[in-house]
């Protein structure tokens, strides 16, 4: 018995310091201006720098929904083993742990309230130029990281509900906003 929980104990020392010092983007542009796809260029750029800082995890490991460590629609998964499926960067349609957010994102225009979205039979984003255009590289990663969370399976709510924003989606996206702020005023 004591035996098992010494194994236990440094079985998830291990698991957590699986940290990721290294994390990659694969992005294909579709439709996009040489002046949009600079923004997304320094979007990515914002977003390695995010997910492989140590607030980032720690941020994600201690997030609490009323004093319990988890999120809404975490299909199952605690905080450690939602922040362990983002730095594998293991797609549902493209499964293989290579550390690396793989997304093809295509720009188009509509004259409605759709930032963006996706499918999940397709590794393809559709970004809608009416707020992309007037975005931040600081809220174009929000929306990235939003998008590419559903790629990884996670999903919300369609209607708003304060709930809505503790979703992976939600709530991980806001955080990459936040922490990416700091880089860009200061980086
Ligand atoms: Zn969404």
């Amino acid at each position: 018995m004591k035996k098992q929980w010494i194994f236990f104990f440094i079985g998830s020392l291990l698991a957590f310091n699986l940290q990721a010092s290294l994390f990659e983007a694969n992005v294909q542009m579709v439709n996009f201006p040489k002046e949009q796809e600079k923004k997304i260029v320094v979007a990515i750029q914002l977003i390695k720098k995010v997910v492989t800082s140590d607030e980032f995890k720690e941020r994600i490991i201690s997030h609490v929904i009323n004093g319990k460590k988890t999120f809404m629609d975490n299909n199952g998964f605690t905080n450690e083993e939602i922040y362990q499926k983002i730095i594998e960067g293991a797609e549902v349609l493209k499964p293989d742990k290579n550390k690396s957010m793989d997304v093809v994102l295509e720009l188009y225009n509509q004259a409605n309230n759709t930032i963006g979205y996706t499918y999940p039979h397709t590794s393809r984003i559709w970004i809608n130029s009416k707020f992309f255009n007037t975005y931040s590289p600081v809220q174009v990663a929000d929306n990235l990281f939003h998008e590419w969370m559903h790629k990884l399976g996670f999903d919300h709510e369609i209607k708003y509900s304060k709930n809505r924003n503790y979703s992976v989606p939600y709530a991980i996206g806001y955080l990459v906003e936040e922490l990416a702020r700091k880089h860009y005023l200061t980086d």
